[in-house]
């Protein structure tokens, strides 16, 4: 069984944020030069918040603060499970960018909404999200300053080397190249405002391993390094700021353009949802081999993401290709991947 779809619904909304809609009248108004650079750093509230999230054993006997480590992660535990997924826990950790600690980030979590309903493969269930995310804020707050102290030095050490050798991989003063390159492939060059996309790295991270989530004044992306070597962090640095401009993007984009076709077209839900995701992916693996290390295996094959995308996912990477070969038109493109979803013609 796939997911169901209302728990799709919500993915989709948290993942691709709207973009504020053109009114009937409204011309888009020419592309002006404008700057998209990746702002890769770190943050030690965000690394002992999904450090927290990441540890599924019970911390070693001499652990620093084992009793309130423990704590923390139970709370952040039980937020997580009755939130439901990694997607919609973005409600709580959208404030995470905002708070310097967790005295901040509780404060901050007194505009949770008191009761959210979250869909849920079996109904709509009322989640207390203020209170459950305040008290694991408060956990968080009483184990934060044995972790400053004892656990973020070394951390942070091993964070500040990655976050140069990024900065270094992804460097050019306007945009960076490999994230142009993946965002001219896509169709999402052309901004009417500079966007500086914040990318956040923490060493640790459950499943999936890297989010974007609406943050106050846009989006961030938080991703973990700890599993991913070589020229994989790239790649996934570069996936993340796609979402991040697919989301802020005013203009139609190949995107887009191929979520309402596959829309218009009564194509499945997941396919609606997987299928301009999987071009997302294999963007920012095409751009991370071009502009970064030519022997880059795709993410998506060294981890399987391709193997799970749907029974169409190898055809419409065979019709990417064809468009990336200069084969197929980007309008041909989506009407190809339309045809592959649905089995018919687009009208
Ligand atoms: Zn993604």
């Amino acid at each position: 069984m796939g997911l169901p779809e209302l728990e799709v619904k919500q993915t989709i909304a948290l993942l691709c944020l709207a973009a504020p809609a053109l009114g009937q009248d409204d011309v888009p108004s020419a592309p002006i030069a404008t700057t998209i650079r990746l702002d890769v750093r770190t943050a030690p509230l965000i690394d002992l918040w999904f450090s927290l999230r990441a540890d599924e054993e019970p911390p070693p006997y001499d652990a620093p603060g084992r009793e309130l480590r423990s704590a923390a992660v139970r709370a952040i535990d039980v937020l997580e499970r009755e939130v439901g997924s990694p997607l919609a826990l973005g409600l709580v950790e959208g404030y995470l960018p905002g708070a310097t600690d967790g005295a901040e980030l509780v404060a901050a979590f007194a505009q949770l909404p008191e009761v959210r309903v979250m869909a849920g493969p079996r109904g709509n269930r009322r989640v207390e999200l203020r209170r459950l995310a305040t008290d694991a804020g408060r956990t968080l707050v009483a184990y934060e300053e044995v972790w400053r102290s004892e656990v973020w030095p070394a951390r942070e050490a091993e964070l500040a080397r990655k976050v140069e050798l990024l900065t270094l991989t992804f460097a050019s003063e306007r945009t960076h190249p490999a994230l142009l390159h993946a965002l001219s492939a896509l169709g999402l060059r052309r901004t009417e405002s500079d966007l500086l996309l914040p990318v956040y790295l923490t060493l640790d991270m459950p499943w999936p391993g890297a989010v974007t989530h609406r943050v106050p004044g846009g989006a961030a992306s938080f991703v973990a390094t700890s599993d991913a070597e070589g020229s994989l962090l790239p790649e996934i640095v570069l996936h993340e700021a796609l979402h991040q401009v697919d989301a802020a993007f005013e203009g139609p984009s190949l995107l887009s353009s191929l979520r309402e076709a596959l829309a218009a077209a009564g194509a499945r839900r997941n396919d609606q949802a997987a299928l301009p995701h999987l071009l997302l992916f294999v963007a920012a693996a095409d751009a991370t081999r071009a502009r970064i290390a030519p022997e880059h295996v795709d993410y998506g094959e060294a981890r399987g993401v391709y193997d799970r995308s749907g029974p169409h996912a190898a055809e419409v990477l065979e019709a990417w290709r064809a468009h990336r070969a200069g084969e197929l038109t980007r309008r041909q493109l989506v009407a190809e991947v339309v045809t592959i979803a649905t089995g018919a013609p687009p009208r």
